[in-house]
């Protein structure tokens, strides 16, 4: 005899990958803890974002970022090219749209790096989003760690930690709060929160 499915008729399964959105602090350690994990899992698909700042040493265009004039990033706005866009801290940040949705319709999971603004736009828009904060360990390490890594000055570190209070502060927010004690630690997390693992 058949098996009798007994209760509420059962969901169809999520054949959709995960869409993850990473936010958190400037400084917290989201580049540090995704290149980790994307190390020893290339198949997660991390979108590389449109954006108005300069490069820094070592960054590439394509690779870490597209990086565009302010005209180029009108025209992204105006032409619905991007999924989300906010600023921060001065410059204009976006994810490109097509992208996304083309890794998600084949089946792979993709992770966006943003901030809390864009973070709010994609659970607006796109309701299978997961949304994961990465708090410091301290306000102090925040500061050490934003500071230590040297690649902004003064006045650009002292605009960073003024978005950092806002964006402690939506905290409770996000679906799950991972704290960046230990970047194999929380990238292990990340991973288990995708569903990759
Ligand atoms: P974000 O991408 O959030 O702005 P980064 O990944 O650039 O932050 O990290 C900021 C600084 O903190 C870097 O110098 C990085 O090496 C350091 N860092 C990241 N994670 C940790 C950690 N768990 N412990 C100590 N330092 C860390
Ligand atoms: P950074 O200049 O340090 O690379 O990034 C500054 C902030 O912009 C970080 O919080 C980062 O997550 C965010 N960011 C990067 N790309 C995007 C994006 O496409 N959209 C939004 N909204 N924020 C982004």
């Amino acid at each position: 005899m058949a098996a009798t499915f007994r209760g509420t008729t059962p969901e169809p399964p999520d054949v959709r990958p995960r869409l993850t959105v990473l936010s958190g602090p400037s400084g917290v350690g989201k580049s540090t803890v995704v290149a980790h994990m994307r190390k020893e899992h290339p198949e997660v698909w991390l979108s590389v974002s449109a954006t108005t700042r300069r490069p820094r040493p070592g960054e590439k265009h394509g690779v870490h970022y597209f990086f565009v004039s302010d005209e180029e990033m009108d025209k992204l706005i105006a032409n619905g090219e991007l999924l989300e866009w906010a600023e921060f801290a001065g410059n204009r940040y976006g994810t490109p749209r097509t992208a996304v949705l083309e890794h998600l319709e084949s089946g792979v999971p993709v992770l966006l790096e943003i901030d809390l603004q864009g973070a709010r736009q994609v659970r607006e828009s796109m309701s299978e989003a997961h949304s994961v904060f990465l708090a410091p360990p301290s306000w102090e390490e925040l500061v050490r760690r934003l500071t230590g890594r040297g690649t902004e000055p003064p006045e650009v570190i002292e605009r960073r930690l003024e978005a950092a209070k806002i964006e402690l502060a939506a905290e409770p927010e996000f679906d799950a709060t991972l704290v960046n004690t230990s970047v194999e630690d929380v990238a292990r997390e990340l991973l288990a929160l995708m569903e990759v693992v």
